[in-house]
């Protein structure tokens, strides 16, 4: 992602009235802007216009956003993916983050609250770890490789899909081993969001699939471990 070229999102919200603010608010910030009025369209406009974040309504005409949100990272795709839900649809929220969605912004949101969200996905998922593959291409923890210049993760010699935040998360995570980390400081690090509240629940799904897919007993995780009131530490072996 550079200047030059306009970051592309991809809108899903059946609601016109809806996507129309969405679409004007990121247009007019610069974004070129993409929008499905269903599960389906969403599927045919990530593969024919390769958007460089989704948002992503749950409530939708035919499939839902979470079933989006599934087949999406099932296919392997890794862009940035921001589900939008209403208030009491807590569950939904904590679906959507366990499918593989990066982030949540609950409605009535503002507008500038998505901008922002967005762009703070935007440059972690394109910018920032890119320009720190330079120091150091791999980082290897026993059976565990990061390749940071190509984003990809090995365990037991075999490759393991992990979503934009997740890499990030794990990345953090392996940067400070054996360091005590809060959820504020991981929030902060990994999302690029103030640590107010509210957050904890993100950091703790997201720290779930990370032990589903590189712990080889999840719930007896010998490498991310968990430091009761404070939050998380990765043990190198
Ligand atoms: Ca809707």
């Amino acid at each position: 992602m550079t200047t030059l070229t306009r970051s592309r999102i991809l809108i899903v919200e059946d609601e016109r009235a809806v996507a129309r603010g969405l679409e004007y608010a990121l247009d007019s910030e610069g974004f070129e802007v993409f929008w499905a009025k269903t599960g389906q369209e969403a599927l045919a406009l990530t593969y024919s216009e390769h958007p460089d974040a989704i948002l992503l309504d749950i409530r939708l005409p035919d499939i839902s956003g979470l079933d989006v949100c599934r087949r999406l990272r099932a296919d392997g795709k890794r862009q940035p993916i921001l589900m939008l839900t209403a208030r009491d649809e807590e569950v939904d929220k904590v679906l959507g983050l366990e499918l593989g969605a990066d982030d949540y912004i609950v409605k009535p949101y503002s507008l500038r609250e998505v901008i922002s969200r967005v762009r703070a996905q935007l440059r972690r998922a394109y910018g920032e770890l890119a320009a720190s593959a330079d120091d150091n291409q791999q980082l290897r923890f026993g059976d565990l490789s990061l390749d940071l210049s190509r984003l990809e993760v090995e365990h037991k010699g075999r490759l393991v899909e992990l979503t934009p935040t997740e890499f990030r998360l794990l990345h953090y995570l392996a940067r400070h081993p054996g360091q005590p980390l809060s959820r504020s400081q991981m929030i902060e690090a990994v999302w690029g969001y103030d640590s107010d509240l509210g957050y904890d629940r993100t950091v703790d799904v997201h720290m779930r699939r990370l032990r589903q897919k590189l712990e080889d007993d999840p719930a007896n995780p010998r490498r991310f471990i968990t430091v009761r009131g404070i939050g998380y530490k990765f043990q190198p072996e």
